[in-house]
C-alpha cells in the first residue's frame, strides 16, 4: 500500500515531488521561470529533516543574494519551526566568511580580522598607486587575475602589494572570502573532509550564475558522490559580466556522473500570454534545446501590453497613469482583472504588487520624480550595492578600529561612536550620507546585542543596505538584474529600446554573446510578472550626458508574437504655446 503523503509534500506537483524526495546522491533540477524550483528545494530540505529525521545542521542551502537567503530561511521556519535555525542558509560569500572565522588561524588571519568595504579597498590602492583612477581600474582587473592565478603581470604585482597592505590592516576583501576558503580546503584534505561531513546535504539555487571561484568552493564541499542538488535555468544566466559562467551548469552531469535530471514543466506564476510571449522572446538565444513549459494557472489571461511613448517623461506618465487605473479597485476590475484573490488587496491591486524594472539605474530618476509627484510610495534598489553604500562605508571604516577593542560595549553603542568619528573626518557635503546610513544601521545594530561579528557578517553581505522590503506598501523600482528570482502581480519593463536593452556603450556594437545575455535579461524581466505585464519604449530618449535622440524599439520585441500582445501608443505632447507664438 502506498505510504501516506507527508504534509510537507502536499502542494507540490508530481515532478516537484519527485525532485523533492530523491534520496541521496547528486541531482539537477532544470526548469524555466515560475515552475517552483525555489519552492521545491525548500520543501525538499523540510521533507528530509522532518520525514527522514535527518539532522538540520547537516544541511547547507546556498542562494544567490542575502534577500533570497532571508526568504528561504523564513519559509523553512514556517514549514518546520525552530529546527530551521540549525540549517545553514548562506550566500557563497557569507559561507566563506563563516568558514574563515572558524579557521582563521589556518588561514593566517587574526581572530578579529575585518572585511574591507569598497571605500577601504579604493583607499588602500590609492595609497599604493597615488592615483584614484588607476586604483579603480586595478580593482576591476583583480578578480580576473585572481581567477587566472597569474601573479606575473604588472597588475599581478600590484595585487600582491595590495593584498599585503590589507593583511597589515587585518583585513580581507569581499572576493577573498571565497578565494581564501577555496585555498584552505584545496590544501588540507582533513579539513575538507570535516566540512564535507558537516554539510552532507547541499542545495544551490540559481546554479546557472555561479562563477569559477564559487564552483571551486563547491567542488571541495561536494565531491562527485555528494548529496548535492543544483537548481537553475540556463536561460536566466545574466551575470557573465561579473564572471559567472553558465558552462558549469551545462556540464553538471559530467561533474556528477549519474545525477538524475528533473525538469519541471508547469509554470505556476504567470498567465498564458506572459509564459508564451516570454518563451518566444528568449527562443533565438535559448540554451535549453528541448524546453517544455506551459502555464498551469486557470485564471483569466491578459495580453501583454506593448506601449510606445513619445519620450521618457511620457513613458513615466504612462506608468503612473496605468498604476492609477489599477489602484482604483473599480477601474481595475473594468480592466478585466484576472488577479487571484489572496495576493491582492480587496480593492484590487496594492502598491506592493507593482514593480517597475529597468536596465540601467539612470532610468530610475524620471520614474521616481513622476511617481513621487503623484504621491505614490516607492522603494528602490539597484543591483550593485557599492553605487548606494557610501555612508555605510564611512561608518564601517571607523568601526574597524573599534573591532580591535570592543570591550563590553554593545554594537549599537560602537556604531554610534563610529558614526560620530566619521562625521568629524568627513567634508560637510558627505554628512547627510552618514545620517542616512546611521538610520539604516541602527535597527540591525540593536538586534546584534554585543555580537560585533554577527553585525559585520550581516552588514558586509548587504543585508541592511538592501532596503527592498517585500512587505512594504510601496511600488518597487529595481534593475533587471536585481529582480532575479522575484515575482509581482504587475510588472512594468521600461526602456525596451535598442541601445538600452540590449545595452550599448557609445561607439561600440555589442558582440553576439552579449546580445544573447541581454535577451535573457529581457526574458528574466518579462517572467517576473504574474498577471499584468507592460513593456514600454520611448520614441525619443534623453540619456544623461547626451542630447535627446530618436530610438528604435528593441529587436527583442519583434519576437513577442502579436497573438499574445496588445500595442498601444501615447499621444505626442502638443507643442507649447510659447513655441506657437513664434509662428
Ligand atoms: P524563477 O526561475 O523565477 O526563480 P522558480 O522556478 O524558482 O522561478 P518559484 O518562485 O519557486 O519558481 O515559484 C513560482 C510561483 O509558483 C510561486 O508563487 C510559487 O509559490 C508557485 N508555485 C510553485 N509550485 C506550485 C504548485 N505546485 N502549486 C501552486 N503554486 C506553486
Ligand atoms: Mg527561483
Amino acid at each position: 500500500p502506498a505510504s501516506p503523503v507527508s504534509s510537507l509534500l502536499e502542494g507540490l506537483d508530481e515532478d516537484q515531488r519527485r525532485a523533492a524526495t530523491l534520496a541521496s546522491g547528486p541531482s539537477l533540477i532544470v526548469a524555466g521561470p515560475g515552475t517552483g524550483k525555489t519552492r521545491t528545494v525548500t520543501h525538499r530540505i523540510a521533507h528530509h529533516v522532518v520525514d527522514h529525521g535527518l539532522s538540520p545542521d547537516n544541511f547547507l542551502a546556498i542562494t544567490f543574494t542575502r534577500r533570497a537567503a532571508a526568504e528561504l530561511a523564513d519559509r523553512l521556519h514556517t514549514l518546520i519551526g525552530p529546527a530551521a535555525e540549525l540549517i545553514t542558509v548562506a550566500t557563497f560569500h557569507s559561507l566563506g566568511l563563516r568558514l574563515l572565522r572558524e579557521q582563521h588561524a589556518r588561514a593566517g588571519l587574526p581572530a578579529s580580522f575585518g572585511v574591507a568595504d569598497a571605500a577601504t579597498q579604493r583607499a588602500v590602492l590609492t595609497d599604493i598607486t597615488g592615483d584614484a583612477g588607476a586604483a579603480r581600474k586595478a580593482l576591476a582587473e583583480f578578480s580576473r587575475i585572481r581567477r587566472a592565478d597569474d601573479p606575473t603581470s604588472e597588475t599581478g604585482e600590484l595585487l600582491a602589494r595590495y593584498t599585503a597592505e590589507l593583511r597589515a590592516r587585518d583585513l580581507v576583501d569581499f572576493d577573498e572570502l571565497v578565494l581564501l576558503t577555496v585555498h584552505l580546503l584545496e590544501d588540507d584534505a582533513r579539513l575538507r573532509e570535516d566540512y564535507q561531513h558537516r554539510y552532507r546535504w547541499i542545495t544551490v539555487d540559481e546554479y546557472q550564475d555561479i562563477d569559477e571561484m564559487q564552483y571551486r568552493l563547491l567542488r571541495q564541499l561536494a565531491p562527485p558522490e555528494a548529496n548535492l542538488t543544483a537548481i537553475g535555468d540556463p536561460d536566466q544566466a545574466i551575470y557573465s559580466f561579473r564572471g559567472a559562467d553558465v558552462g558549469f551548469f551545462l556540464r553538471f552531469t559530467q561533474d556528477y556522473p549519474g545525477a538524475p535530471v528533473t525538469q519541471l514543466t508547469r509554470n505556476y506564476r504567470s498567465g498564458a500570454s506572459i509564459v508564451d510571449g516570454s518563451l518566444q522572446a528568449v527562443r533565438p538565444s535559448t540554451l535549453v534545446a528541448d524546453r517544455a513549459l506551459h502555464a498551469a494557472r486557470s485564471t483569466p489571461d491578459h495580453p501583454i501590453t506593448v506601449h510606445r511613448a513619445a519620450d521618457e517623461r511620457a513613458e513615466a506618465s504612462f506608468v503612473a497613469d496605468t498604476i492609477d487605473q489599477l489602484l482604483g479597485g473599480a477601474s481595475f476590475h473594468s480592466l478585466d482583472s484576472g488577479l487571484v484573490p489572496g495576493h491582492t488587496t480587496e480593492n484590487g491591486v496594492g502598491f506592493a504588487d507593482i514593480a517597475v524594472l529597468y536596465r540601467t539605474d539612470a532610468q530610475s530618476s524620471v520614474l521616481l520624480t513622476e511617481l513621487g509627484r503623484r504621491g505614490f510610495p516607492v522603494q528602490k534598489r539597484s543591483h550593485d550595492p557599492l553605487t548606494a553604500r557610501a555612508g555605510v562605508d564611512h561608518i564601517v571604516r571607523e568601526l574597524t578600529h573599534a573591532r580591535t577593542d570592543p570591550g563590553q560595549r554593545s554594537v549599537a553603542d560602537l556604531v554610534r561612536t563610529a558614526a560620530a568619528a566619521a562625521r568629524r573626518n568627513l567634508a560637510e557635503q558627505q554628512l547627510p550620507e552618514v545620517h542616512t546610513a546611521l538610520d539604516l544601521l541602527m535597527p540591525l545594530a540593536e538586534r546584534c546585542g554585543r555580537d560585533l561579528t554577527l553585525f559585520e557578517r550581516e552588514l558586509v553581505l548587504g543585508a541592511e543596505t538592501d532596503t527592498l522590503d517585500p512587505r512594504a506598501d510601496a511600488i518597487s523600482l529595481l534593475t533587471l538584474h536585481a529582480a532575479k528570482g522575484l515575482e509581482y502581480p504587475v510588472v512594468f519593463l521600461v526602456g525596451c529600446e535598442d541601445g538600452l536593452l540590449p545595452l550599448r556603450w557609445p561607439g561600440s556594437e555589442p558582440e553576439d554573446a552579449l546580445i544573447a545575455e541581454e535577451r535573457r535579461l529581457f526574458f528574466v524581466g518579462m517572467t517576473r510578472a504574474q498577471d499584468r505585464l507592460f513593456l514600454s519604449h520611448a520614441a525619443r530618449r534623453h540619456r544623461p550626458g547626451s542630447s535627446p535622440r530618436a530610438t528604435v524599439p528593441t529587436r527583442f520585441l519583434r519576437d513577442v508574437p502579436s497573438a499574445v500582445r496588445q500595442d498601444t501608443a501615447g499621444v505626442a505632447r502638443r507643442p507649447r504655446a510659447r513655441q506657437l507664438s513664434l509662428l
